[in-house]
């Protein structure tokens, strides 16, 4: 199937790389492709970035049929620009689109509309040392009707937003507080869909974390609230005793695709490596035990965020001294060497967009 490109007359002026921060900017055009009963999905295209036209009665303004995505496009020293992992998003897009009752994407589309979308708008891939192109696949129910049901009809759109280094200072160690009474998600809900309504749930704890100078929430689970879930809108990692340990995929957890890229670089480079239940009591005794290495969240953004300090109720574990631990920091150069392309891609993670 051929996407028909439809080019802006109007092209914008690129914004200053140095001051790319993230998602602040978008790119010339967008992907569009919508879905009805009798036509099924049609009519892909790429066209000028704008406005959507939804109506008010719109469903997802009401009840939050939506789903979202977040890859990266890099590009190498030798000009060329790479998708890291992108199957696995599409995959998790259509697991998402399951658990909301919305009708899956076909994957070679999914991957056509990304390939294509971001060689339109090639220009924009910034080349500037930790800079990338963010990915935003996105759909939303819009069948004008007010009730709770499925949507029969839906818009899928993909965004594209050129992003800095995540850090601008180099990595360094972020403070977490472990939140205690709000909760993200439980088993049954959606917590493993990448769909608005889950980060709804998470801003009131995270403002209040900011609010208090820490960098994030930790999420504990929403039954015992005990068992460590995630670190804000990423996964949670701890070095105990030399084993990496990290929380199970039990339905209340986003399975991230960077945590089970880490996963797999351990397991390749033979260290111990456990998925189970860990209590936040767990890590306070084990770091005041002196056994605690590290700590760190991954995901697409900052890719490895190692954590320095942990603040649960009135006690508070500084990790490694505040200092980045050395499984963090070669996981973060050895993923980063492969996103960008300064190293043999041997795990097959990366899809070229060819011009
Ligand atoms: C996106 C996300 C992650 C990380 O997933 P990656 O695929 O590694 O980017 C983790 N937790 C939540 C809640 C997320 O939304």
């Amino acid at each position: 199937m051929n996407i028909p490109v439809a080019r802006t007359p109007s092209p914008k002026p690129k914004p200053n790389p140095a001051e790319l921060g993230f998602g602040q900017y978008f790119t010339d055009h967008m992907f569009l492709y919508n879905y009805s009963p009798e036509k099924g999905w049609h009519d892909p295209r790429v066209v000028p970035y704008g406005p959507l036209a939804l109506d008010p009665a719109s469903m997802v303004l009401h009840y939050g049929q939506e789903v979202f995505e977040g890859l990266k496009a890099y590009r190498a020293s030798n000009g060329s620009v790479q998708m890291f992992r992108a199957i696995d998003n599409i995959r998790r897009f259509n697991s998402s689109n399951t658990r909301l009752s919305i009708p899956e994407i076909d994957e070679g589309i999914f991957m056509r509309a990304m390939e294509t979308l971001v060689r339109t708008d090639i220009d924009w891939v910034p080349s500037e040392k930790d800079t990338s192109l963010y990915i935003r696949p996105f759909l939303v129910a819009t069948d004008s009707h007010l009730g709770v049901r499925a949507s029969n009809t839906y818009m899928f759109v993909i965004i594209l937003s050129p992003v800095g280094a995540y850090y601008a200072g180099g990595m360094s160690p972020t403070r977490i507080l472990v939140e205690d009474e709000d909760v993200r998600a439980v088993r049954g809900g959606m917590g493993y869909a990448k769909t608005g309504a889950n980060y709804a749930a998470t801003i009131r704890a995270q403002e209040r974390a900011k609010h208090k100078g820490f960098t994030q929430v930790l999420w504990l689970d929403g039954v015992e609230r005990k068992y460590i879930e995630e670190v804000g809108t990423s996964n949670a990692f701890f070095v105990i005793d030399g084993t990496v340990v990290t929380p199970p995929l039990g339905g209340s957890i986003l399975p991230g695709i960077t945590r089970d890229s880490c996963l797999q670089l351990l397991r390749k480079w033979g260290e111990p490596v456990e998925e189970r239940q860990i209590s936040i009591d767990e890590i306070i005794s084990v770091s005041r035990a002196g056994r605690l290495d590290e700590a760190f969240a991954s995901g697409t953004a900052a890719v490895i965020s190692p954590v320095g300090e942990l603040v649960y109720k009135d006690a508070s574990v500084i990790i490694n001294n505040n200092q980045i631990g050395p499984l963090s920091q070669k996981l973060y150069d050895t993923l980063t060497d492969i996103q960008w392309g300064r190293r043999p891609d041997e795990m097959g993670w990366i899809t070229p967009v060819t011009q």
